[in-house]
């Protein structure tokens, strides 16, 4: 949510954001339930105060024609609460619907468009060039003994697969190494759950209620599959009061992704491209409003490096307002070169949703009162210049101010370290050989027995 008053201050603001962002959401009809919202609260609190006036006067010794009078105002009065309880829930309701569907702001740097029109941050290495026909992943790990389309559509249908031998250690290489590597930059690492409430995919601006959504729900339940580790580790901190020198508070979690891949075109989907089941490396980070737009160069620096030292050849891209999902403010997407599917595909992104989840989520930090040496200093100072002047008056003490006072909602940011399909994709593809066979990335080899080259059955 955006705060629904900032929506009715800031109405050609967000109205601009809306349609830069491809968003059919109403900012005017949410100023106006907002408006709605606030008169009937007013309402049905004067009413409510009047009630128990009209009850405290009830209680006195009264003629009974007074206390008839009372009893009868008292009636009325409830039936008005009444009333304006049921608009005000029913105005309430449509303000959630209708607040939910305002997408976040949107970073003034963002480039304005549709998905062709994302700027290339950085470019690193280059495309191999190769002497022998290229072949895709599929033809390869197929040859190879290590992917199973066929079974995977026998056992469960379309867009599933069996990793077997070599493509087996191969995934667990990669979360390994991935878990490891973010790890050691000071992320705390996590296992989260895969499966998760229907609402709390909801407060992180995921959509399990829609038609085609992307979100596999479990029948008689509350429960949904998650389509990304973001969602558990999101809610860690649901609900909660953080300190600000807790933050920024950076996790490292990996999970199983699940996703219907609703509207994906087939052709775009081949093989371990799109699936509807994935194990995942996600970055998660809360951090204060001042330090969310660093953490996200942060992010987008580590997967650069992860990347690079797979050897990979890829992009960096800062995506428009017209690809961006509803809670993001920022998203950077890395693109890999895959020479087998003759194209570059994206293999990581990583988003800044400033306080979109946190306000949902109910994420709050208590920021440090500012310049509370500063204050101490003046108190110092204001109680020596009464001393000095003779005066009996104290200095107001220093430091006293208490740690209660104002909260704010913190920054959240999500990023994949490692979204393994893709990675095999990209590893089987770039480091083919003539022969059919694949070479290891030296960084993967300590996790994979010292394995060098996936070579074809004898
Ligand atoms: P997202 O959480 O949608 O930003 O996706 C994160 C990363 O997961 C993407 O950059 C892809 O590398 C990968 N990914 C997303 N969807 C799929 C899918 N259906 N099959 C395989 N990998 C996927």
């Amino acid at each position: 949510n955006l705060d629904f008053k900032f929506i009715r201050d800031n109405l050609q603001l967000v109205s601009d954001n809306c349609k830069i962002r491809d968003s059919a959401a109403d900012p005017a009809l949410v100023a106006q339930l907002y408006d709605d919202y606030v008169k009937l609260k007013s309402e049905s609190d004067n009413l409510r105060s009047s009630r128990n006036e009209n009850s405290s006067a009830m209680k006195g010794k009264l003629e009974a024609d007074a206390r008839a009078a009372l009893i009868a105002k008292g009636q009325q009065l409830k039936q008005q609460l009444e009333e304006v309880e049921a608009k005000l829930l029913q105005v309430e309701n449509a303000l959630q619907v209708e607040g939910q569907r305002i997408p976040n702001l949107t970073h003034p740097d963002v480039p304005i468009g549709e998905e062709d029109n994302a700027a290339v941050l950085s470019l690193v290495g280059e495309q191999r060039a190769f002497d022998f026909p290229v072949r895709d992943h599929v033809s390869l790990g197929e040859a190879l003994g290590i992917l199973d389309f066929e079974t995977a559509a026998e056992v469960s249908g379309s867009k599933f697969y069996y990793l077997k031998g070599a493509a087996t250690l191969l995934e667990l290489a990669l979360v390994n190494w991935a878990l490891g590597r973010v790890a050691a930059k000071g992320f705390n690492v996590l296992s989260t759950p895969d499966l998760v409430r229907v609402d709390v995919l909801e407060k992180c601006g995921f959509q399990p209620r829609m038609e085609n959504t992307q979100v596999y729900s479990v029948k008689d339940s509350n429960l949904c599959l998650t389509g990304t580790a973001e969602v558990p580790l999101a809610g860690v901190y649901m609900d909660k009061v953080l300190s600000e020198k807790e933050l920024p508070i950076k996790m490292v979690a990996y999970g199983r992704c699940f996703r219907t891949e609703a509207g994906a075109s087939g052709a775009a989907g081949k093989g371990l491209y799109r699936v509807h089941q994935f194990t995942k490396v996600e970055m998660f980070v809360l951090a204060t409003p001042e330090q969310s737009d660093a953490l996200h160069q942060e992010l987008i620096g580590i997967e650069q490096e992860l990347f690079t030292e797979l050897g990979l050849h890829f992009k960096v891209l800062d995506m428009p307002s017209g690809d961006l999902g509803a809670p993001a403010y920022r998203k950077f997407d890395v693109e890999a070169w895959m020479p087998g599917l003759g194209r570059y595909g994206e293999i990581s992104s990583a988003s800044n949703c400033t306080d979109y989840q946190a306000r949902r989520l109910n994420i709050r930090y208590r920021p440090a009162a500012k310049g509370a040496a500063a204050e101490q200093d003046a108190a110092a100072a204001a109680a020596a210049a009464a001393a000095a002047a003779g005066s009996s008056k104290k200095g107001k003490k220093g430091g006293s101010k208490s740690s209660g006072g104002a909260t704010a909602y913190v920054h959240t940011l999500n990023a994949t370290a490692c979204a393994v399909p893709r990675m095999i994709v990209a590893i089987l593809e770039n480091f083919q050989q003539a022969d059919g066979s694949v070479v290891v990335p030296e960084v993967l080899r300590p996790y994979l027995g010292g394995m060098e080259v996936i070579r074809p059955p004898p």
